[in-house]
């Protein structure tokens, strides 16, 4: 394929795309084929001639098509939201265009540069403590990693090199085997499969957390434990907070765990993988407070922030305790500004040594779309389900309010009215309009 080629059939390519995305409604959302369904449909080897582009596209209908889950048909109601916008499409386009491996500075400088820049604007976004942002003269600062799995396991091995080098400080006689087998990380027994994964890579010990009745970890369930596990001789090193937790949307209380991890020299990092995006609306960025203790904070922008997968959006508070813990320099790498303070050399905040230009789709939709349009997107909820959820609310009798109207949407206001109201009222109103809303939910996919 030539370029004059490229064109016409990048064109049609573009066509091809947008009538898929607009006409997926009438396509069966869960494929009907059985396992091994796809072998009798194609030859069992490569062909030896070139196929024509023709016989290709011919083969999508025929052969993949019919074996794809419609991830992004408006009747997708599986595992979680893929998010996906045309701005950030066109933008992975020219990432592959580029094709540069940006593993350092030195690689593709806008590359490494744009990464930086742009996840201190969504962390702006987020409004994060200001220590998770690069700079130009920060300590922390943001990197985008594959996925949460990812930033999971780059967060706890980086606080188990830290714990161990923090031991052998003081006891230097103790071997760093023997430390390991002491060394205990904690999560909630919600968490997602992939923290449990990551210590078990890892190779350290993990403890399950038990929840309060809303599924959401407690400072003093996770204190009991820790006094536990100590006067045992063990050494609690890592605890993974949930923000959004996978089956019921559980918010762990990190302003009681983070004091707690930050007293006992324990990473905390926080996995709001699923729900991270809603913080950029000011009225879901309370469920944040409490950020300021973590160590390392990710949440997936290819969820819910209209970019493609994958951009796993990660921060951390000092981005030494993550590359001093992965440093390798081997010469072929190495190039003239790293020992400059200046730049940043992603190789070392991540598994792969090889990343690909996944800032441009950030780019392009956060200038596409603005933080009102992003704000908009997370907020689209329709008037019914408002309607439905007050409706349960008066029902239910255990707290009372009425609706407003604003610009055509039917608002839910909570309006603080009693003298005698306390700050665990409102904490308690919300709790139960936020499992009210969950029961409806469920109720309105089912
Ligand atoms: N953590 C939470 C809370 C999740 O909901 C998920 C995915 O559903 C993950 C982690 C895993 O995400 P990833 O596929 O980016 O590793």
């Amino acid at each position: 394929m030539d370029a004059a080629e490229f064109r016409r059939r990048g064109k049609e390519m573009v066509d091809h795309v947008a009538d898929y995305l607009e006409k997926i409604e009438e396509r069966p959302v869960y494929p009907d084929v059985e396992p091994g369904y796809l072998r009798s449909l194609i030859p069992t080897e490569a062909p030896v001639e070139p196929d024509s582009y023709e016989d290709i596209m011919k083969d999508v209908e025929r052969v993949i098509m019919p074996g794809i889950t419609h991830w992004h048909s408006p009747n997708f109601f599986a595992y979680f939201p893929a998010a996906s916008s045309y701005p950030a499409m066109l933008a992975d386009m020219l990432c592959s265009a580029i094709g540069c491996i940006g593993f350092s500075w030195a690689a593709s400088p806008a590359c490494t540069e744009l990464e930086t820049v742009m996840l201190d604007w969504l962390g702006k976004m987020l409004q994060l403590p200001e220590c998770f942002l690069a700079g130009t003269h920060g300590h922390g600062g943001g990197v985008i990693q594959g996925t949460a799995s990812e930033a999971t396991l780059v967060s706890l091995l980086a606080a188990r090199c830290k714990a161990i080098r923090r031991v052998q400080l003081l006891d230097p006689k103790k071997s760093e085997a023997e430390i390991l087998s002491k060394l205990v990380a904690y999560t909630s027994e919600q968490a997602h499969s992939s923290v449990e994964r990551a210590a078990l890579i890892g190779a350290v010990m993990m403890k399950k957390v038990p929840t309060d009745s809303l599924y959401a970890v407690r400072g003093e369930m996770l204190k009991k434990i820790l006094e536990e596990d100590k006067a045992a001789g063990l050494i609690p090193f890592y605890f993974c907070a949930t923000l959004g937790t996978t089956p019921s949307c559980a918010f762990d209380h990190i302003a009681d765990l983070g004091p707690l991890c930050n007293q006992e020299n324990m990473w905390m990092h926080i996995d709001a993988a699923y729900a991270g995006s809603a913080f950029i609306c000011p009225e879901f960025r309370p469920l944040l407070n409490g950020v300021e203790y973590a160590d390392s904070f990710n949440f997936n922008p290819h969820k819910w922030m209209l970019i493609n997968f994958d951009c796993s959006a990660m921060w951390v508070k000092k981005r030494t305790d993550i590359i001093g813990a992965f440093k390798m320099e081997p010469l072929y790498l190495k190039h003239e500004n790293q020992e400059s303070g200046l730049v940043t050399d992603y190789r070392h905040w991540q598994i792969p040594l090889g990343r690909r230009f996944r800032s441009l789709k950030m780019w392009f939709v956060f200038r596409m779309y603005g933080l009102q349009g992003l704000q908009a997107h997370i907020r689209k909820g329709t008037n019914e389900l408002n309607q439905s959820l007050l409706k349960k609310i008066t029902k239910s009798r255990e707290i009372h309010l009425v609706p407003c109207q604003l610009s055509g949407s039917f608002v839910l206001r909570l309006a603080i009215c009693s003298r005698s109201t306390e700050f665990r009222h409102i904490q308690q109103a919300w709790q139960h309009i936020t499992q009210l809303a969950f029961e409806l939910l469920q109720e309105h996919h089912h």
